[in-house]
């Protein structure tokens, strides 16, 4: 069940060339900095040199502010496409989450519909992040989400609640 490929209408692929861009893992989430391919040839499906296991994706850097953060990277039709290490250890899901919908694993006090329209819109193209309260494995966090590539999806990133 993966739907990596769909195509957005190209009015939502635009982009600030301006925003500050970071490449990541998406099983350890180390970070490796802005992209060095050029924008209109996207390194696609690259596996991380750290761990092996994930792949190269990139996100603004205002989303994925540390490495080894818990995110889920999701699809725009709601479903986890990858998540990293530190995420699979706050979900703790004996089979992992890979494929799941994303409103089976979390809730958000601001309505499941609030969630479900910050994820679409990231998933489309927005890379600027949104803040947004979830609940997850009872526990309550805070999602930043925001846009990320190639192929685009959301990029999740769970946190304690700022206090
Ligand atoms: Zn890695």
């Amino acid at each position: 069940m993966r739907h990596l490929a769909r195509v957005h209408p190209s009015t939502e692929q635009r982009r600030s060339n301006r925003e500050e861009l970071t490449r990541f893992c998406t099983h350890c989430a180390e970070l490796f900095g802005a992209p060095t391919a050029p924008a209109d040839k996207p390194l696609r499906g690259r596996v991380c040199g750290n761990c092996g296991l994930g792949v190269i994706l990139t996100c603004s850097s205002a989303t994925l502010t540390a490495p080894r953060a818990a995110f889920l990277v999701v699809t725009a039709d709601l479903r986890v496409s990858a998540s990293s290490r530190a995420a699979e250890d706050v979900l703790a899901i004996p089979d992992g989450s890979y494929g799941r919908p994303l409103l089976s694993l979390l809730t958000s006090p601001a309505g499941i519909g609030e969630l479900a329209r910050a994820v679409i819109r990231a998933a489309n193209g927005t890379l600027a992040p949104s803040t947004i309260p979830v609940l997850v494995a009872s526990k309550d966090l805070e999602a930043r989400i925001g846009g990320c590539g190639n192929p685009p999806a959301a990029l999740l990133v769970l946190e304690p609640v700022a206090s």
